[in-house]
């Protein structure tokens, strides 16, 4: 706790799409933001609007580099986190996850930090149980091409379970499935972005494999309603925890949505399925419903048309008139 009796939160990768939400809503509650950032995926511009904000603190830092900054609360979200981007480096994903790990439970550890992880979907790798609970190890390949960031992750809540039980820090551990929205990278090659900039310039919209795999779509703020009240919780409960939206469809109804809310004439093409690319994934959310009281309340439709009106202007056209 600072000398002016706030929280100091520091949220690394806080400069990308979920980081400078997060960002928003610690500032909303009142709380000292320190926003560490490389700008490997993120940008200024996802932040722009909060520089100058008095509790405020964007700096440029690495987290695979030992980091020395007095916090209370420490939100992991440093790590790229679409395919494209984090197979551009597979190396550099797999020490930011892991080096930064280290780095940032060290901090929490000198400073008696609260530290929350921001885990993923994909330590289940492949599922084959459906839909995933917490218990579940997961299906996932050491050494394929998505395994830098699925085996990176892992490691991570390794790494945070052995500093709890060795040290007692005060962890959270917590499993984000597929989330989109305003602030995604528009050429991240994520399928929402995708679809969404393919509908609007009128492009082909590209469905990898039959389009017949599934994900489960959690629109941002829900998300961060979760993460802040898994954050809130008493030291006992650690995760890890599901925090997802267990509507789950094809990706090719995702395409047919997002044709629909458009009201684009995109044809649909087919592509090769990547590589290891998981079947299903639905979270089961029954932990966080029972120990939070959360569970996500924007409907798919309604979250696609926020996002959708954000792209529209970021690309610059204006909005469709369904979106006016
Ligand atoms: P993003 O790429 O927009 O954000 C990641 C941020 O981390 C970027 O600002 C990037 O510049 C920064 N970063 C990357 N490497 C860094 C390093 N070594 N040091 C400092 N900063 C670094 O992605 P996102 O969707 O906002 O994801 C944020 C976190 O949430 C990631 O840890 C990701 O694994 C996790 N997550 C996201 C989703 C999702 O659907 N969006 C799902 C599961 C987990
Ligand atoms: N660390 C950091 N900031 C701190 C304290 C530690 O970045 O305020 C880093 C430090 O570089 C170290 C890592 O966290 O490599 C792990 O710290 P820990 O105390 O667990 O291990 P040790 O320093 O004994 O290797
Ligand atoms: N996908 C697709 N077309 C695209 C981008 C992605 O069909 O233009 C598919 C991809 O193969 C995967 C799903 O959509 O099955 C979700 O992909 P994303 O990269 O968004 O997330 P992840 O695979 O990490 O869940």
């Amino acid at each position: 706790m600072s000398i002016h009796d706030r929280t100091v939160s520091l949220v690394t990768g806080g400069a990308g799409f979920l980081g400078s939400h997060l960002c928003e809503r610690l500032l909303d509650r009142g709380d000292e933001v320190i926003c560490a950032d490389n700008f490997f995926t993120g940008t200024r511009r996802n932040v722009e609007h909060l520089i100058g904000h008095p509790r405020f603190e964007l700096i440029r830092h690495d987290v695979t580099f030992p980091l020395y900054v007095e916090v209370d609360e420490i939100y992991n979200f440093a790590c790229p986190a679409s395919p494209v981007h984090y197979q551009h480096d597979p190396v550099q994903t797999t020490k930011t996850s892991v080096h930064g790990a280290i780095n940032m439970l060290g901090l929490a550890k000198r400073v008696g930090a609260k530290i929350l992880q921001a885990s993923t979907s994909e330590v289940y790798g492949d599922p084959k149980v459906h839909p995933q609970r917490e218990d579940y190890w997961g299906h996932v390949n050491p050494h394929g091409i998505r395994s830098c960031y699925d085996e990176g992750k892992r490691c991570a809540e390794t790494l945070f379970f052995d500093y709890h039980r060795q040290h007692q820090l005060r962890i959270k551990v917590m499993r984000i499935f597929n989330t989109y929205g305003p602030r995604m990278h528009p050429n991240d090659g994520r399928v929402v972005s995708n679809f969404i900039v393919q509908a609007l310039r009128g492009e082909p919209i590209t469905l990898y494999g039959e389009g017949l795999q599934t994900r489960s779509f959690q629109y941002v703020d829900d998300l961060m309603d979760g993460c802040l009240r898994l954050m809130g919780t008493g030291d006992a409960v650690t995760g890890p925890m599901n925090i997802g939206n267990p509507v789950e469809l094809t990706i090719r109804e995702l395409a047919l949505a997002v044709l629909r809310l458009t009201g684009s004439k995109s044809a649909l093409v087919y592509r090769p399925l990547p590589q290891d690319d998981p079947m299903q994934r639905c979270p089961d959310i029954t932990l966080a419903r029972e120990t939070l009281g959360w569970a996500p309340r924007v409907a798919l439709e309604q979250g696609l048309e926020r996002t959708i009106e954000y792209f529209d202007r970021l690309l610059g056209r204006p909005a469709a008139p369904e979106h006016a």
